[in-house]
Order: C-alpha cells, then structure tokens, then sequence
C-alpha cells in the first residue's frame, strides 16, 4: 500500500478549493447549458428557464440506458484488436500495452445502431432524455471517481500519478491518484478516454439530426455540417488512436474525477451543444457561406493533423523518414525537441488547429447567439490553461533546452499572437 505521498508537484487548478468549486460548477454548466439549449431565448450567460425537479433528473431508464452503453463499449474494447501497442516508458521503466480498435468500435457501434433503428428503435426520443442521461452519467462518474480513489490507495508508490497525490481527499479524488488504473489488462482510463463520451457524443448528434429531420422533413444544412465536422473529429482521434498514448492525458495526468465527468459527461452533453441548439433554433445557412465554414474547419483540420501526427511520429521513432531531415534540439533528458516544421511555427500548433475546428462548428449556428460558441470559448481558456499546464511540465522536465525552444519558437498558440 502506497504512504500517503504529499507529493511535491506545484498544486493546479487553485489547489483543494479550485477542485472543490470546479467539481460543484462544472456538471451546473453541463445542466444549465442542456436546459438553455432547449429555451426560447437561448441566453449562455442569463438565467436557467426554470430548475429541474429531482423527477425530472432521476429515471432508473435513463441509468440503466447509461450503464447498458458502457457495457457494450467495454465490449467492444475487449474484442480482439489487429493492433496492441507500447505505451510510453513509465517510472518503473515498464511499458503498458493497449488494443488499438477504437475505430473498429465506431464502425461496430454503427452498425448496431444502424440495425437497432431499422428494427424499430427509437433514436429519436434521446433529445428527450438528455437531462436524465446527464444526470445518470454524473452519478456514473462521482461514483467510478471514488472507486478510482480507493483503488490508488492501494497502488505502490511507482503507479501514482506525478500530480494526484498530494495527501489532500479533495484535490487528489479531483486531479487523479493513479497514473494508469487497470484491472488484467483493461485500462480504466485509456477505456474512458475516446470511447463511450466520443462516440455517445456523436450518437447523440445523429438523434439530434433525426429528430429535426422528423421535425422540420429534413435535417437542415447547419445540422449536416455540425454533424459532418464532429463525426470527422471523432473519427479522425479513434483512427489515430495510438497518437492519445503521447498526450497529457495519459502520460500525465491520473485518472480521477476530472478526466472521469469529463469523458463520460462533460464531453457527450455539452459538446454537442451545437446540434441541441439548432434543433430548437433553426438557422438559415446558404451553400456559399456553408463552403467558407468548410474551408475553416478543413484548414484547422490540416494544421491539427499534420502537427499530431507529427509529434506523434516523431516520438515513436526519431528516424522516422517523414520527420528525419526536421531541426531538433537536444536536451538532458536524452530525448529531443521538434524546433522546425509545424512545432516550429509556434509551441502548440495542434491547439491551434482544434480551436479553428472550434469556430467552424460554432457559425453553421449563426451570429445571433452567443450559446453555440460555448464551446469556442471555453475550449480557449481550457486550452490556454492546458498549454500553460504543459510549458510548466516541460520546463521542469527539459530544463535549459526548454528555454532554448522557447526562444527560437516565441509564440505559444497562434502565431505573432499569444
Ligand atoms: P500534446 O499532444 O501537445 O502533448 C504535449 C507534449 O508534447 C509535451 O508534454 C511534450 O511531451 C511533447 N512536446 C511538446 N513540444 C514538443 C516538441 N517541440 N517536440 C516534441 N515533443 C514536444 O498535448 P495534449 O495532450 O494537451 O493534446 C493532444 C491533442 O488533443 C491536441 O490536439 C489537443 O488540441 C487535443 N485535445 C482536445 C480536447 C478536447 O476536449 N477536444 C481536450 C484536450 C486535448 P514529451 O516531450 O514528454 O513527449
């Protein structure tokens, strides 16, 4: 059993209060933003239209429903995979291996899906039960967060995360204890992390886009692009699933309660935010103005890809050919940094390519409305705070040759400004 630690990474997130307040404002965001979505005047930053009840909230239906999906995914991530791979090196100098059939469960859920609505299924009706659903998945992750928590106090020391063990309930329940939960070989949050929040995510999109098609005779041009854009988004990060095994996510962070609500909670209910408006909003987007979003979301897809697949490449082998001839810089560590092609033109490259995806799911939903850019939004401070989060790691870790990189590559997220 792993002492108490009181590690000696610098606190995030303001420390035990900052947890404490963001565990408490973040699922009221998720619930206020389901109930605005769904409001005559859509306002992001007035009022709730009123306060769910308790019997609005709870539906055994919808747990089970929640519970039922979980199952299948974990299903799906069972069968066998045409690809295991290495993790990074851990502190004990072992390397964990994960299936590589996310993609494979996208496909496989579809068909399902598919199947299920020719059958009869009501897909439909999920609009409906978003609020249940959302209530259901919070339970889900309060009670999986403890678990986790009880979990890690039973790992050795080796299995902790660089920054969930502190020594404080509140922070460490909130940041993650354990860098990589797992029981056999399933990995808790290599599971959570793509899976049941993405492609729920992108489920509920579809129920969204059927219901207005019900609605309205068909789905309007703004719930085709939102559609089109977030199922490119998920099906690009399920093709490349390998690429999570080099992001903070997992090579940093442990898994507690904030990536746990925020996989399995935060992610399926508000970021699809977008098509839950339009379906109570309807917004005219003619095919010129739809081709420029096109042209948006296609550049920020060029700049996320290209900048991912390139760290990511680079990382798994340096001689790779498509990175051998990019400039690097040395550093204590034995490992190198990219300075040249796309982590050349600023330190974060592939932020800047998510945040102009960003924008381009926000206008389908006109300018009238801040609601939709929700996500826009938030997704800045996040990914401001996240590169913040990064730099800090990085300095810590590479030292000089960090202060060398920064020198040569000023810019932090977009370039000559920030
Ligand atoms: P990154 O994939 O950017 O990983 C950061 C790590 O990359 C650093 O810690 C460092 O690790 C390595 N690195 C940094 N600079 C260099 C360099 N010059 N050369 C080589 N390696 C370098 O971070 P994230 O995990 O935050 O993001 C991954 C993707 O996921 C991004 O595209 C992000 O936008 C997206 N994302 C999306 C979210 C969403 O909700 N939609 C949420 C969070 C992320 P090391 O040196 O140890 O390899």
């Amino acid at each position: 059993m792993a002492p108490p630690q009181g590690s000696r990474a610098p606190l995030e997130f303001g420390g035990p209060l900052g947890a404490a307040a963001l565990m408490l404002l973040l699922p009221v965001t998720m619930f206020h933003l389901l109930l605005v979505a769904r409001s005559g005047p859509a306002r992001l930053l007035g009022p709730p239209p009123y306060l769910p009840g308790l019997e609005e909230l709870w539906s055994p239906w919808a747990l089970l429903l929640c519970l039922t999906w979980l199952g299948l995914q974990a299903a799906l991530y069972l069968l066998p995979a045409h690809k295991v791979a290495e993790g990074q090196e851990l502190k004990d100098k072992s390397r964990l291996r994960y299936p590589i059939n996310g993609f494979q469960a996208l496909v496989l859920t579809a068909l399902l899906v598919g199947l299920g609505v020719s059958a009869g299924l009501p897909l439909s009706a999920l609009p409906e039960m978003l609020l249940p659903l959302a209530f259901a998945a919070t339970l889900i992750a309060f009670i999986f967060s403890l678990l986790l928590y009880l979990k890690a106090l039973l790992a050795p020391a080796s299995a902790l995360a660089p920054g969930g063990n502190s020594g404080n309930l509140i922070y460490d329940f909130f940041l993650g204890r354990e860098l990589n939960p797992r029981i056999c070989s399933f990995d808790f949050k290599y599971f959570c992390e793509l899976r049941p929040g993405l492609i729920g995510w992108v489920l509920i999109n579809l129920a969204l886009l059927i219901q207005e098609a019900e609605l309205r005779g068909s789905p309007s041009l703004a719930m085709w692009l939102v559609n089109g854009f977030q199922l490119l988004y998920v099906g690009d990060a399920l093709w490349y699933e390998e690429a999570v095994l080099t992001t903070m996510d997992i090579i940093h962070d442990g898994f507690g309660f904030m990536l746990a609500f925020g996989d399995l909670a935060w992610v399926p209910f508000t970021y699809s935010l977008q098509a839950q408006f339009l379906l109570y909003h309807p917004q005219p987007l003619g095919w010129p103005l739809a081709s420029f979003i096109c042209l948006i979301n296609a550049v920020g897809y060029y700049i996320f890809r290209g900048a991912n697949s390139q760290k990511n490449t680079f990382r798994k082998n340096p001689s790779d050919p498509r990175v051998a001839d990019l400039e690097t810089i040395s550093t204590a560590t034995g490992r190198r940094l990219l300075v040249s092609g796309w982590w050349g033109m600023v330190r974060h490259p592939n932020y800047l390519g998510d945040l102009i995806m960003a924008l381009a799911w926000s206008l389908p939903c006109g300018v009238f409305h801040l609601l939709p850019y929700f996500y826009f939004l938030y997704f800045t401070a996040m990914l401001v705070h996240r590169e913040d989060r990064d730099e800090r790691q990085c300095r810590q870790k590479y030292g000089l040759a960090w202060h060398e990189y920064c020198r040569r590559v000023p810019y932090r997220i977009v370039p000559y400004v920030y």
